[in-house]
């Protein structure tokens, strides 16, 4: 039996299973995967063992339908009865053991004899944990419906709401404005399935939320229209347990695929602060509210000083570190309703409402002293530099021209000793 140290944060994976190759096969694959680790039985003594001291930390396990020395499925009993979600190692599949599976309410069975599906398992297992960041929406009349939709869903660790009709569904969706996927019957009263989706595909596209609309089968020209009015995809309420997971899973894993690629459109790289495409996106709205509701704004440029000498002195990947802690330092100091971003290289920028003007020395004073006593630790080197800073609060003509002028300000702290904040005159006006 191989227990591992306890490891924060991380959630564990019981693999139960008698053959050593492969239950090395799935170790190394699944102790690959980032927050999760596995842990193992090789016989019932064991399993026993690790379910009674370990339960609350196991996700998920994977159980050896016929492992050796015990009756065929009694391990799977066993997990199923700490209440451990399953997926089953058979060794052949055929309708016998699919149905005997589906009895035993496993998530999902695979062939031992094939070793590809390891692949599959690790994949199931990563999904199982991601799952539990999703939010799904489940629309119908039928409380009945509801209770086995919820009780599908929750299986696969999905964040499940539940709404009765229409009305409930469109307030639900206005509070949560992370739901992947909504799931929605036809028939209800109020608002049927087609309205409701006219009217949800009105604020949400394809892109931003998946629908699945569900109906009794044999509805001639439903399924055309419900599709024609927005959904991504149509499942007759007859539907196959497997079938359902399948196209639930599409419809999830198409939305985190998109989201997951406009984060990284505005997100820099190195340091994790918004880039700046970002800042210029959101940073034009905030300021022409500004503008219209006559707010104090201030914008910011940081520059580290002389980090060239930085690179020289250290290389070039402590300098990288450097910049991740000045990036952290930054946003620790900020608000997280102020515009903070890379704006390339070594420079960063900032744009923030000023509640009370003699806030704003303060601000700035105290990041820049921040920096100066930072220690920063890297490969085992301490690292200490400075930062200088150019603040205005002269909205200009338009955004380009007030950073215009914080850079202006910082040319000026720069050509006058470095490590220090300089202001524009609007800011000594305010103060
Ligand atoms: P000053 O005080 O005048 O700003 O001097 P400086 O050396 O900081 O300014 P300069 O603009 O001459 O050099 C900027 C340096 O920042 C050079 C460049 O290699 C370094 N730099 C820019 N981007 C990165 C990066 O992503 N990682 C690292 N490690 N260094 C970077
Ligand atoms: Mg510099
Ligand atoms: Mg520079």
């Amino acid at each position: 039996m191989m227990i591992q140290d306890e490891q924060p944060n991380k959630y564990k994976v019981l693999i139960v299973e008698s053959s050593k190759t492969i239950m090395t096969m799935l170790f190394s694959n699944i102790n690959k995967l980032s927050k999760i680790y596995p842990i193992t039985a090789m016989n019932a003594e064991d399993c026993q063992f690790l379910l009674e001291t370990q339960t609350a930390e196991i996700l998920i396990a994977i159980v050896d339908f016929s492992l050796q020395g015990t009756k065929d499925g009694a391990m799977i009993d066993l997990v199923h009865s700490y209440h451990i979600p399953i997926i089953a190692l058979t060794g052949d599949i055929n309708t016998e053991i699919h149905q005997l599976m589906q009895q035993k309410q496993v998530l999902d069975y695979v062939s031992k004899r094939q070793l590809h599906e390891i692949e599959y398992i690790t994949h199931l297992v990563q999904r199982f944990y991601t799952n539990r960041q999703i939010k799904v929406l489940i629309v119908d009349d039928s409380i009945l419906v509801l209770e086995q939709l919820d009780i599908l869903l929750t299986r696969y660790q999905y964040q499940v709401l539940k709404a009765h009709d229409g009305i409930e569904a469109l307030l639900i969706l206005k509070e949560h404005s992370d739901i992947s996927l909504m799931i929605t019957d036809y028939h209800m009263p109020n608002m049927n399935g087609n309205e409701l989706i006219q009217k949800v595909r009105k604020k949400y596209r394809r892109e931003d939320l998946s629908i699945i609309a569900m109906s009794l089968p044999n509805q001639k020209n439903l399924s055309t229209s419900l599709l024609k009015s927005g959904a991504n995809d149509f499942i007759s309420k007859q539907f196959e347990i497997e079938e359902f997971y399948c196209r639930v899973t599409q419809m999830t894993d198409m939305i985190s695929y998109i989201r997951k690629i406009k984060e990284t459109a505005i997100t820099d790289e190195l340091t994790g602060l918004h880039n700046r495409r970002y800042f210029f996106d959101v940073g034009e709205k905030l300021y022409d509210n500004a503008k219209r509701k006559h707010l104090y704004l201030a914008a910011a440029m940081f520059d580290a000083d002389f980090f060239k000498k930085v690179n020289d002195t250290y290389g070039h990947e402590i300098g990288d570190d450097v910049l991740r802690a000045l990036a952290n330092s930054l946003q620790e100091n900020l608000r997280s309703s102020d515009i903070l971003a890379r704006y390339g290289g070594e420079e960063f920028v900032c744009l923030l409402v000023i509640n009370h003007k003699d806030d704003i020395k303060k601000i700035f004073e105290k990041i820049r002293k921040n920096i100066e006593s930072l220690e920063v630790n890297a490969m085992g080197k301490i690292v200490k530099f400075t930062i200088s800073i150019g603040v205005t609060t002269n909205l200009n003509q338009n955004l380009n021209q007030m950073l215009n002028a914080a850079d202006q300000a910082l040319y000026e702290a720069k050509s006058t000793g470095r490590n220090k904040v300089c202001y524009d005159q609007s800011v000594e006006e305010i103060n």
